[in-house]
């Protein structure tokens, strides 16, 4: 069996916009405890319309069901002004999921109604969309759907002809010319929507291809209506189906090209799923092909036994043999490529099919089942002599979906082995079918899920429905749980003072956040260096792999504040010695401010000079004097290395360099008589201060 699915499947972009503003709608108003209605289903899919639901999305037969205060969508199919004047004057905020193709055949309904025409709309009289076109036409307007209701209508004056966005273009086509037969000047409005058009004439060339057709899509789905009709006049087989599950491998015989085709409103997944299960009735029937063709002819259960055979077990009181749909537990007697016989208990053993030992075909029973091993089945039918024919397949699957739906229930983290790709997302095997939608592997948006196949993923089941046998999974909840544990047990076993390392996440003007292993810390600014850093991207950059130290844990608020300086010596702690009370050293001015000018004298380790220590004279403002960048000779006053600060006065190094200079000078003028001090020292002695011991600096002010 070849499989052909249509280029064009998935919702279009009116049903796409209607659900995601759905979806959003429910998420905001989660946070506001309003409820959200749609008026009638949001579109034409049950699956669909049932996830809304889970998400708290109500349906609303009319206004009437609508609570003031609440919010109502309204469909993609629109509604009529009235209903939202209605809505507005009872207090129901409206949100609008009207596709702009559906608002489109509105406008022209009512401008053509507003320059006089009568307006005749194309289209089913009970449709949604229809109903909503005839609330905009302010004039006279008639709906119908097909050439001979024109004959009914009785008309005058200026005709205009709009239609449903589905429908067909030789529909409209006809009525038209039906119109214009009747004498009547037609003007013809292009409201058909180009996506149910392509699709319709998709379905048509598909139909040419193949043997059987197979569409996806709502009952009440009008355009996917329109393709199964399309499908039928080609005279081939159609099935309408709403799911994998609806698909019966009678349909479909050896050797047939199967088209598959879906309304705008069918999810892509649902089509995929459609198609993988055709696929998977596909891979079974050829291998039972090659089984039946390679197994001896006349191989079979012939055990029939002879009449009258045994007679000392009729005499054994038999248990009445279990009915179809029942599950027993029996003990497998005989394994054989054919069938697989098994002891439930009763005087007849069940008959296992091979292919029913489970959801993949095997070749050779004898590799996943022993003669002896005590397995459970469901009873399936009681053949015509009376054998029970069993399943082990359906029981196996009836305990995975209690196995999911426990997990689903209890947030539970399963193993999923991933056996394809497709489309929207990846395909695992939970015992059933389960989808992995591509937007929930990995932590980010991966764009090539090929290298997934194959693996076994650990995975949270978000949804589950056993009657659509509708099975989603998601990896990103799982590792996002993972990565939630991690963080908590990193936080729990953090220690102030610890040095941890991490990676640079990512730099902003403040600082840097840390990985420090399933927690971002804030590294400040402020710790990255003993010196001063103007910006964080001086010091580190996003990958860096540095070592931090924890300087405080906030587990209430889960916060972290980390270090670098910390991981290195403190300059501080030589300070002292390096920087003696009294002694003159060299510096660079860091910063300039009111008060004074800070001197940087090593890295990490700046003073204040005060303002009144910057020179012998009332400075007003420090910039009189320093600039940021220049170098200065300072005398050191105070150090206190608790408080890293260190005071800092130009004026008495300078006072200090002088008086030395004049100490050497009166050294070299003793030798040398001919010359008086007065003579060479002139105005250095003023304002020098000769006398007494060199005094510590005063303490300043900063
Ligand atoms: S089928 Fe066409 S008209 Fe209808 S919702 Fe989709 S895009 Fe809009």
């Amino acid at each position: 069996m070849e499989v052909l699915v249509a280029r064009e499947y998935g919702f279009c972009i009116g049903v796409k916009k209607a659900v995601e503003l759905a979806q959003k709608v429910a998420e905001e108003a989660g946070e506001s405890g309003r409820s959200v209605w749609t008026l009638g289903p949001l579109i034409h899919n049950r699956r669909v319309v049932n996830d809304l639901a889970r998400r708290g999305i109500r349906t609303a037969s009319g206004l009437a069901d609508v609570p003031p205060g609440d919010i109502l969508i309204l469909p993609s199919h629109g509604a009529p002004p009235e209903l939202l004047a209605e809505a507005r004057a009872k207090g129901v905020s409206v949100r609008d999921a009207t596709c702009p193709l559906v608002r489109k055949v509105q406008d022209a309904a009512r401008s053509l109604c507003r320059e006089g025409y009568t307006v005749i709309v194309v289209g089913d009289p009970s449709h949604t969309e229809v109903r909503s076109v005839v609330g905009w036409a302010s004039g006279p307007v008639h709906v119908v759907e097909s050439p001979e209701e024109v004959g009914d209508l009785t008309l005058e004056g200026k005709v205009a002809v709009v239609s449903q966005t589905t429908q067909r273009p030789e529909t409209v086509r006809r009525v038209v010319e039906r119109l214009r037969e009747m004498a009547m000047d037609v003007r013809v409005e292009p409201t058909l929507c180009h996506v149910t058009s392509r699709r319709q004439e998709e379905m048509r060339e598909l139909a040419q291809k193949v043997d059987v057709l197979v569409v996806v899509g709502g009952r009440q789905s009008a355009n996917t209506k329109k393709l199964v009709d399309i499908g039928r006049e080609s005279g081939k087989p159609v099935y309408h189906v709403e799911s994998a599950q609806d698909i019966d491998p009678s349909w479909f015989n050896k050797g047939d090209t199967v088209g598959v085709a879906a309304g705008t409103s069918t999810p892509d997944w649902v089509t995929e799923e459609v198609v993988a299960r055709m696929e998977e009735i596909n891979e079974n029937t050829e291998a039972q092909d090659k089984e039946g063709k390679a197994a001896s002819p006349g191989a079979g259960p012939e055990e029939a036994a002879e009449p009258g055979a045994e007679p000392a077990q009729e005499a054994q009181v038999i248990p009445p043999l279990p009915k179809a749909g029942d599950t027993v537990t029996g003990t497998v007697v005989k394994v054989s490529p054919e069938e697989i016989l098994v002891d439930i208990g009763y005087k007849t053993e069940g008959i296992l099919p091979p292919s029913e030992l489970g959801r993949r075909f095997v070749s050779d029973p004898s590799e996943v089942v022993k003669e002896g091993e005590v397995i459970d089945a469901l009873i399936v039918r009681i053949d015509d002599e009376g054998r029970p024919v069993l399943s082990r397949r359906r029981v196996a699957e009836e305990q995975a979906w209690r196995r999911l739906e426990e997990a689903h229930r209890e947030g539970l983290t399963i193993e999923a082995p991933v056996t394809s790709k497709v489309k929207g997302g990846l395909v695992a095997d939970v015992g059933t079918r389960g989808f992995i939608p591509a937007s929930q592997v990995g932590l980010e948006y991966i764009e090539d899920l090929s290298g997934y196949v194959g693996k076994t993923l650990k995975v949270k089941v978000i949804e589950v429905d056993r009657g659509d046998r509708r099975v989603i999974l998601s990896e990103k909840k799982a590792l996002e749980e993972e990565r939630e544990r991690q963080r908590q047990a990193v936080l729990e076993s953090l220690e102030e003072g610890e040095i941890r390392e991490g990676e640079v996440k990512r730099v902003t003007d403040y600082g840097a956040f840390v990985d420090i292993g399933g927690i971002d810390g804030l590294l400040h600014v402020s710790e990255m260096s003993w010196k001063r850093v103007n910006d964080p991207r001086e010091v580190v950059k996003e990958g860096d792999r540095i070592q931090v130290c924890v300087l405080k844990v906030d587990r209430e608020k889960e916060r972290v504040s980390l270090g670098l300086k910390q991981v290195g010596p403190d300059p501080w702690a030589e300070a002292v010695k390096q920087f003696p009370v009294g002694s003159i050293v060299e510096g660079r001015v860091v910063s300039v401010v009111d008060f004074g000018a800070f001197v940087e004298l090593t890295e990490g380790v700046e003073g204040l000079v005060h303002i009144s220590q910057l020179a012998p004279r009332r400075v007003a403002h420090p910039s009189e004097v320093v600039e940021v960048g220049d170098r200065v000779r300072v005398k050191v006053l105070k150090v206190n290395p608790k408080e890293r600060r260190i005071s800092l006065s130009i004026r008495e190094a300078e006072q200090e360099m002088d008086r030395r200079q004049i100490k050497k000078f009166l050294k070299e003028a003793r030798k040398d008589s001919v010359v008086t001090i007065g003579d060479v020292v002139g105005d250095l002695l003023q304002g020098a201060n000769l006398g007494g011991p060199e005094k510590d600096g005063e303490p300043d002010k900063d």
